[in-house]
């Protein structure tokens, strides 16, 4: 693996990658196995994103479809935008973001803080409604000349970032020893390029997908069926969707966990406190989630699982690390 900070670099995205794995020790209480998590928050824009952000790019300029000054619009729960930001900002795009009024104000105000103009739309539409971030995200693209719609829900080289990075990571760091691999689902990207690699290493890997109470995924991974009915709200920002994106692909995964905000931010808090892991709330979600099959399953010492962290807990002071907004939604007494 090359040794990033032994050099300089040419610009911070060369900085991408390569993130460590740490072994978890005390949130693993009951578990037998050793359980190691792919720490994301130490890519230069704080997320796992930054690597699908710069190879969507990468492949987008290769192929002539944003030219230079061009604009760089996208739908983004917020960590996808800062890595297009970053990437925007070295190589001189302008951005547009679309995000939903669930995404915490730090996200907005980061994406702002780069130079990217943000436009709310509201949560609670349906993912064809005019006003949703889907869809306002793709009006501007055609509306806005000499510019780009990555779109992250749908563009292969999302999954094959993963593909080409954070699956060949993991399996260098683990000696290919890893027998268990654990991550949150949003786009599906992360899940499904990493267990593509692993998966072409040794087949009997298992690959856990872990998802929210409210998210169509479980659903339609058990049944085959999209079901509008299991659609609920939920605080859990980055995992679950209302749609079933090109990037997803239920082929590579044996198993999915859903996971309630509560578990979730319960145990994002006691990873930044009893692991020094300062992480997101879909960080907590997978965890706890891995943690749970871990059990359910009985795996054993010698099973090694891996669990990929997608972002940082500064993203989240104004709600997971705020007792008042705990308290107000419950979560705690
Ligand atoms: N957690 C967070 C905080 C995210 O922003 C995302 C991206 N939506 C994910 C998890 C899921 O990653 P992916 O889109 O690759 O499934």
């Amino acid at each position: 693996m090359k040794q990033k900070y032994f050099m300089i670099q040419n610009s911070i995205l060369e900085s991408i990658g390569n993130t460590p794995l740490v072994r978890l020790r005390k949130v693993t209480e009951n578990v037998k196995a050793t359980v190691a998590a792919k720490v994301e928050y130490l890519n230069p824009g704080q997320s796992v994103k930054d690597r699908i952000a710069i190879k969507m790019i990468d492949d987008a300029e290769e192929k002539g479809l944003i030219k230079p000054g061009g604009t760089i619009i996208e739908g983004t729960s917020g960590n996808t935008g800062m890595g297009l930001a970053l990437v925007a900002a070295v190589r001189g795009y302008k951005c547009i973001f679309t995000t939903t009024d669930k995404q915490s104000k730090e996200k907005i105000d980061l994406l702002r803080a780069l130079g990217a103009k943000v436009e709310v739309c509201p949560t609670d539409v349906d993912p064809e409604d005019p006003q949703s971030y889907y869809s306002v995200a793709k009006r501007l693209s055609e509306e806005i000349p000499n510019s780009y719609y990555p779109n992250q829900y749908e563009n292969l080289s999302n999954t094959q970032a993963h593909y080409e990075t954070t699956g060949p990571e993991i399996w260098e760091q683990t000696e290919g020893k890893i027998t268990h691999y654990a991550c949150g689902m949003g786009t599906g990207g992360t899940i499904t390029g990493v267990a593509k690699f692993l998966k072409e290493k040794n087949p009997d890997i298992k690959v856990i997908g872990l998802d929210s109470f409210g998210s169509v995924y479980k659903h339609y991974f058990e049944t085959g069926e999209f079901n509008k009915d299991v659609i609920h709200p939920y605080k859990t920002e980055g995992i679950g969707e209302d749609i079933i994106p090109g990037n997803i692909d239920f082929d590579y995964i044996d198993d999915v966990v859903q996971v309630s905000d509560k578990q979730a931010f319960l145990m994002t808090r006691n990873l930044a406190t009893q692991e020094g892991l300062f992480v997101g709330g879909s960080c907590g979600a997978a965890v706890f989630g891995a943690l749970e099959y871990a059990k359910k399953e009985n795996l054993k010492s010698t099973d090694l699982m891996v669990i990929i962290l997608p972002d940082s807990g500064t993203r989240y002071i104004s709600k997971i690390y705020n007792d008042d907004w705990m308290r107000e939604n419950n979560y705690i007494e």
